[in-house]
């Protein structure tokens, strides 16, 4: 049976977006393909350690069975689950067998192997990588057809943003204007950097949430919650 690196498995309250405050099980898959300046889960990227468990579809499924109790949701997160496609592809029929709902965290880019796994996937928290938030090229691209596949399967999906101080306004036209092409009504998430909070990205947020509105008028911004509840 296959396996996965596993950096971690808990039960905790979401705290992004529209189902902040709900339970769920997090199972934190390790490696990501990404290297954002403002990582907050940078241990978990793959860089600079090796800390995962090999774990097996049986196994981890347990353990979910196990956390799940008054939860809303199994949330595959990471990292990016997503590199670990193969294994999501065997837990998800079993996660659907048991009525456990699944929640995909991802950064939105790899919209291959979203393909073989969408049909199973009842949320999907996107992000929108923008090139100034992480120093890294563009994705354009591969969000649109990301999202645009996740909206083909009529997945409930919303979009998340970071902004950082060094975020550009150009960035967040190109971004509106991808969003706005698949779909006016989407819920776009501007949330502010929460290691960047000094510098001005509450205000650059309110700035930019005002520029989206004319094209996009389910803009919200908010923050991570969890960061300041100091839990995991
Ligand atoms: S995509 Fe997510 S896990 Fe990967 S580096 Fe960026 S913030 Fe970290």
């Amino acid at each position: 049976m296959s396996t996965a690196k596993i950096f971690e498995i808990f039960q905790s309250l979401q705290g992004e977006g529209p189902y902040v405050g709900l339970r769920q099980v997090f199972v934190r898959f390790f490696g990501c393909h990404m290297h954002c300046f403002w990582c907050d889960t940078p241990e978990s990227i793959g860089d600079t350690t090796g800390q995962y468990k090999d774990m097996t579809v049986a196994q981890v499924f347990a353990k979910i069975k196990a956390l799940s109790k008054d939860c809303h949701s199994v949330s595959l997160t990471g990292g990016e689950p997503l590199m670990q496609v193969d294994f999501m592809a065997q837990l998800i029929p079993l996660l659907k067998k048991a009525k456990i709902p699944v929640y995909l965290e991802t950064s939105g880019v790899l919209y291959q192997a979203l393909g073989q796994v969408i049909g199973g996937i009842d949320i999907v928290a996107m992000d929108i990588k923008l090139p100034s938030s992480t120093g890294q090229r563009a994705f354009w691209k591969e969000h649109e057809q990301f999202l645009t596949l996740a909206r083909k399967h009529k997945k409930h999906v919303f979009v998340k943003a970071v902004i950082s101080s060094q975020t550009s306004r150009k960035d967040i036209v190109c971004a509106v204007k991808l969003l706005k092409q698949i779909d006016s009504q989407l819920l776009f998430i501007l949330q502010p950097n929460t290691f960047d909070l000094e510098h001005g990205v509450v205000e650059k947020c309110d700035h930019f949430q005002r520029l989206c509105f004319e094209s996009l008028p389910n803009t919200r911004v908010m923050p991570q919650m969890h960061k300041f509840m100091k839990i995991q």
